[in-house]
């Protein structure tokens, strides 16, 4: 064998999963196609202005919480500095602006206290929330749903909302409908409305943020994976940037033969780690034909999240903004957008995000200037297709709503990058530019997440696309479970 273990792209999930493997002593490889590693988590340069790519804040960085935790584990936490986001976001309604604070009493009186006939509920909400994501944390990757009866036992709040969505969990204990909205309103960072959004997925996201804490690095987000690449290599990992695999190679339906990559060459290892999209993992690179049909079927039928359409701007001046994150929503109503965009549109009353970088960062922007990304979500198939108007059109429109809270920004606009679903496609693989992997619809959330432990002898799934989900904290964290699986794994074959 050339190697213990092949892992295939080096988004977050696949370095943190090829350190630790690494660190454990193991002969890892990481064949990432692009020259840079990062994945989703990347950034650029124009014109003296950085951006990051996607990544604008991540959850569970408090000190003694579990990124920070594990980037100590990493031997990365030394080496980067996270500057806290406290409150976390402000989101702007009609008539009245709500804070996101990244602690949890404080969320849950700020918000008791303006709406204090609802105390009791909104209280409830968070105990619910905080129970799922404590027992999704002891969730063992050898859990089976052939016993529900252990399962009801051993982890009662899973089982009883396992298919429930956040909208069918707020409609039991809360009775204003602006408080549903306002405690609804993180959905919005699932790309999915409340009615389709699984409690379960909601609840770990709150508490990755409330109990979490949350944060931005200090410089660029993908000093994260640089560090992560260095830290690899340190432990004696071999880093492959721009070699592309092809194809797995199966020998009696498993995957001992290790893999092929683009040029032709076949690179052999004990057990194979996809942190790449996984329908190209399934489909193309092993192939249909080796797959169980049942499995198969459940595969092609699973529904990627949405993406977004972002504008990345450099503008002169300070941006006047209390907040560098913010979210803005026409109306009371969290529902109507996903409406047109299963339409394949984006509808004149989108919400929109507005971010301000280099409010947390100056060194994002050039002396006296700042950076900005407007963006909306966004179908991966626009109806009428992706070509320039379009484009034009959508930021035309975002950079009007944009001048509701910065009245001269069209004026004062030095540089515009613009981006498409097919461009996060482009960038990172990932399928219909999908944000977060998989949509976290019930079905596709919790324990119903695409297991780690593929139909494939010797597969295993590491990042968005497994459990716990999408965002920057789920797959690293899958990464760490799936090294510590695998490493169990190839120790009992040794
Ligand atoms: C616009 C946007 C905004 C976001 N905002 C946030 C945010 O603010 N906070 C947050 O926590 N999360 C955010 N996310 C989500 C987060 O970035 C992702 O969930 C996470 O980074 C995914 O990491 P990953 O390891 O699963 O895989 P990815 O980042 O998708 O990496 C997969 C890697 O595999 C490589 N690869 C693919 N195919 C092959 C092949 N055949 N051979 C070799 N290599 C291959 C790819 O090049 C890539 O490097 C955002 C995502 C987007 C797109």
């Amino acid at each position: 064998m050339d190697y213990d273990v092949i892992i295939i792209g080096a988004g977050l999930g696949g370095l943190v999963c090829g350190t630790l493997l690494a660190q454990k002593g193991l002969h890892v490889v990481i064949f990432e196609k692009k020259a840079k590693v990062g994945g989703c988590c990347t950034s650029f340069q124009r014109k003296g202005f950085t951006f990051d790519l996607s990544v604008q804040s991540i959850g569970g960085c408090r000190e003694g919480e579990k990124v920070w935790r594990l980037l100590g584990d990493l031997g990365v936490r030394e080496r980067l500095e996270l500057l806290p986001l406290n409150p976390a976001r402000e989101y702007r309604f009609p008539g009245r602006n709500f804070l996101q604070y990244a602690d949890l009493n404080a969320h849950v009186e700020y918000l008791s206290s303006l709406f204090p006939q609802e105390r009791d509920g909104i209280k409830e909400v968070y105990r619910i929330y905080r129970t799922l994501a404590e027992e999704i944390d002891r969730l063992p990757y050898t859990l089976s749903w052939f016993d529900p009866a252990h399962v009801e036992r051993e982890f009662p709040f899973i089982f009883r909302y396992r298919e429930e969505t956040l909208q069918g969990l707020l409609d039991t204990l809360i009775n204003d409908p602006r408080l549903k909205v306002i405690l609804g309103v993180r959905s919005s960072y699932t790309l999915l409305p409340p009615s389709q959004l699984s409690a379960i997925a909601m609840a770990v996201l709150e508490m990755s943020y409330l109990q979490g804490g949350v944060a931005v690095l200090k410089g660029k987000m993908d000093d994260l994976p640089h560090l992560l690449a260095q830290r690899f290599q340190e432990q004696g990992g071999t880093l492959q940037s721009r070699m592309e695999v092809k194809r797995i190679i199966l020998n009696k339906k498993k995957v001992t033969g290790g893999v092929q990559l683009k040029g032709g060459e076949k690179i052999t290892s004990r057990a194979v780690i996809s942190n790449a999209d996984a329908t190209t993992t399934f489909l193309k690179m092993v192939g249909n034909n080796s797959l169980p049909p049942g499995w198969s079927k459940r595969l092609q039928g699973m529904k990627p999240s949405f993406s977004y359409f972002i504008i990345y701007l450099g503008v002169k001046g300070e941006l006047d903004l209390s907040c560098s994150n913010n979210e803005v929503f026409p109306r009371y109503d969290l529902e109507e957008e996903y409406r047109s965009l299963e339409e394949g549109k984006i509808s004149s009353n989108s919400p929109y995000y507005m971010l301000a970088p280099s409010l947390t960062n100056p060194s994002h922007a050039p002396e006296g200037q700042s950076t900005m990304c407007l963006s909306y979500k966004a179908p991966y198939r626009l109806a009428g297709g992706w070509d320039e108007g379009a484009k034009k059109s959508l930021a035309e429109r975002l950079i009007a709503q944009a001048e509701g809270m910065i009245p001269d920004l069209r004026r004062r606009i030095v540089l515009q990058v613009n981006s498409t679903p097919l461009t996060i496609e482009r960038m990172t693989g990932n399928r219909c530019g999908a944000a977060y992997g998989w949509a976290q619809i019930p079905r596709q959330a919790g324990v119903y997440r695409l297991n780690r432990v593929s139909p494939i002898g010797g597969l295993y799934l590491a990042g968005h696309w497994t459990a716990p989900g999408g965002g920057v904290a789920a797959a690293m964290a899958s990464g760490q479970i799936t090294a510590d699986l695998v490493e169990e794994r190839l120790r009992e074959v040794a």
